[in-house]
């Protein structure tokens, strides 16, 4: 019996080793991919997922390569906790563009959708991107980018909008998350517009033809500092991912972080937020 009592002992040490025993994850959970693996494309795809059923969400940054705002902020959501639900994050979708700061370097890729798999370049990404779409059933496909000037006050700029193909008598989930959004900014030039403004070949228009989901671009405006750009798409982002019933399972980022020149009503709503 001892000798048996020290193989199940054993047995049980070489399980735990092998995290077999391990508690659930509270937490979030993160695995990381990579598309385009072994090519000049390769880019890093994340997957959090809460201990809860939830929605599931896909954030892309990168799309253009000058768009720093974009995948900076994407990057910011690959630490945080979900309560439940599924995130699914390219930070940087065209590294090379990224990587010499172009908008891109053979074809733009936010023209580049469907794409294909025996395509070069952008089209194998742009095919690879939408393929996971599939894969994790994301119900709602967030493009983070950065444009020029601010809509509301010049409508030929694209800056500060939520941009989709999609007319509000047959969806309104973008005007409902841009007045939230808006009420947390205190100076009204700032606020964000819905633009109706399909673009062929981008990741929206070919996810919502493909999988009858939303799918939207998000736009910062050029104008702001990188920090005020990067916390207004957080914001949107933030609006999009509550109004589709996405919760995180701690505090988003401390105040302390919140630039200073952010909107006071924004700050205080962030601050109100850190207490949940
Ligand atoms: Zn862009």
């Amino acid at each position: 019996m001892e000798g048996l009592s020290r193989r199940v002992l054993a047995t049980a040490l070489v399980l735990l080793s092998c995290g077999l025993f391990a508690a659930p994850l509270r937490a979030t959970d993160v695995e990381k991919h990579v598309l385009c693996a072994g090519t000049p494309w390769a880019t890093e795809l994340y997957v959090l997922r809460g201990p809860a059923p939830g929605p599931s969400v896909m954030v892309i940054g990168g799309l253009h390569g000058t768009e720093d705002s974009g995948w900076l902020t994407a990057e910011q959501f690959l630490s945080k906790k979900l309560a439940n639900g599924t995130l699914v994050v390219v930070p940087r979708a065209n590294r090379p563009a990224i990587k010499r700061h172009v908008r891109y370097t053979t074809h733009d890729l936010n023209h580049s959708f469907p794409g294909s798999p025996k395509g070069g370049g952008e089209s194998r990404l742009a095919y690879e991107i939408m393929q996971a779409v599939g894969t994790y059933h994301c119900q709602l496909v967030l493009g983070l980018h950065q444009g020029h000037g601010v809509h509301s006050r010049d409508s030929r700029r694209v800056g500060q909008t939520l941009i989709t193909g999609i007319p509000r008598a047959k969806d309104d989930f973008p005007w409902r998350v841009v007045d939230k959004v808006n009420a947390h900014i205190s100076n009204r030039a700032d606020h964000f517009t819905v633009d109706i403004y399909p673009v062929d070949g981008s990741s929206s228009e070919e996810s919502v033809r493909k999988y009858h989901n939303r799918a939207f671009a998000l736009e910062s405006s050029d104008t702001y500092p990188l920090a005020k750009r990067i916390e207004y798409l957080r914001l949107l982002v933030d609006g999009c991912l509550s109004e589709v019933g996405m919760r995180y399972a701690t505090a988003p980022a401390p105040t302390a972080s919140v630039p200073p020149h952010l909107p006071m009503r924004a700050r205080a709503s962030l601050k109100a937020r850190s207490r949940d």
